[in-house]
C-alpha cells in the first residue's frame, strides 16, 4: 500500500513526499484507515515505528474534512505526552504534515515560563500537544478549556504511569467531551495500562507492531 491508497489528501501527500516518506510503515498502514473512519484505537507500538504519523495524519484529515474555527482557549485535538522532548517532536510532526494547510499547533509543558504558552492558547488552537501537569495548571488557571476536544491521543501510556501522571490523566479525561475519538498508545500493555485504556476507549481497533 501507499499513502494515496490510505485515503490521504493532496496537501498532506505533498508534505509527506517533501519529507521523504514514500511507503507507510506497518503501524501506519494498519491504523490510518480505522482512525480516518473515526474509530477509537489501541496501539501497541514503540517509538521509531512511525506511530506519530499513524495518529497525526488521519487526525489532520478529519480536521480538514470538517473545518471549524477553534473556540477561544479551546483545542480541537489534544495529545498528551509524558515528556517535553516527545511533546516537541509530536508538535513538529503535526506542523510538518500540515505544512500546506492552515492549522495551528501549540505546545504546553512544564519547566518554562507559562506566559508565552498562555498567549498562544488565547484564541484557541487546532492541535495542542501537552504534558499532563502543565496542562492542568492552564486548565485550573482558566487559560484552557478541554470541552471542545474532538480527538484525544494518549501517547506512551506506560511511560505516563511510570512518571506518576496517572492522577493527572484521571483528572483530565473527565473534562473531555464524552463524544470524542480516543487513540491510546503504549509500548507495553500490563494490567494497569489495560485498565486505564478500557476506561477511555469505546470499541477500539487494535494495532500491535
Ligand atoms: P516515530 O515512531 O513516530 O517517532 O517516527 C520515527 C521516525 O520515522 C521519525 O523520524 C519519522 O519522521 C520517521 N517516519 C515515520 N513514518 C515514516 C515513513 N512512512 N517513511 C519514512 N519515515 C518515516
Amino acid at each position: 500500500t501507499n499513502f494515496t491508497d490510505l485515503g490521504l489528501s493532496a496537501p498532506v501527500l505533498k508534505a509527506l513526499s517533501e519529507h521523504g516518506y514514500e511507503t507507510p510503515t506497518p503501524i501506519q498502514a494498519q491504523a490510518i484507515p480505522s482512525v480516518l473512519a473515526g474509530r477509537d484505537l489501541m496501539g501497541i507500538a514503540q517509538t521509531g515505528t512511525g506511530k506519530t504519523a499513524a495518529f497525526a495524519l488521519p487526525i489532520i484529515e478529519q480536521l480538514i474534512k470538517h473545518p471549524r474555527q477553534p473556540v477561544r482557549r479551546g483545542a480541537r485535538v489534544l495529545v498528551l505526552s509524558p515528556t517535553r522532548e516527545l511533546a516537541t517532536q509530536i508538535a513538529e510532526s503535526f506542523r510538518a504534515y500540515s505544512a500546506h494547510l492552515k492549522l495551528s499547533v501549540a505546545i504546553v509543558f512544564g519547566g518554562v515560563a507559562a506566559g508565552p504558552q498562555v498567549r498562544k492558547l488565547s484564541n484557541g488552537v487546532d492541535i495542542l500537544v501537552a504534558t499532563p501537569g502543565r496542562l492542568l495548571d492552564h486548565v485550573d488557571g482558566k487559560m484552557l478549556r478541554l470541552d471542545q476536544v474532538e480527538h484525544f491521543v494518549l501517547d506512551e501510556a506506560d511511560q505516563m504511569l511510570d512518571l506518576g501522571f496517572i492522577h493527572a490523566i484521571r483528572r483530565i479525561v473527565p473534562m473531555l467531551p464524552h463524544r470524542r475519538q480516543t487513540l491510546f498508545f503504549s509500548a507495553t500493555m500490563p494490567k494497569a495500562i489495560k485498565d486505564l485504556a478500557d476506561g477511555m476507549l469505546t470499541d477500539p481497533a487494535m494495532v500491535a507492531v
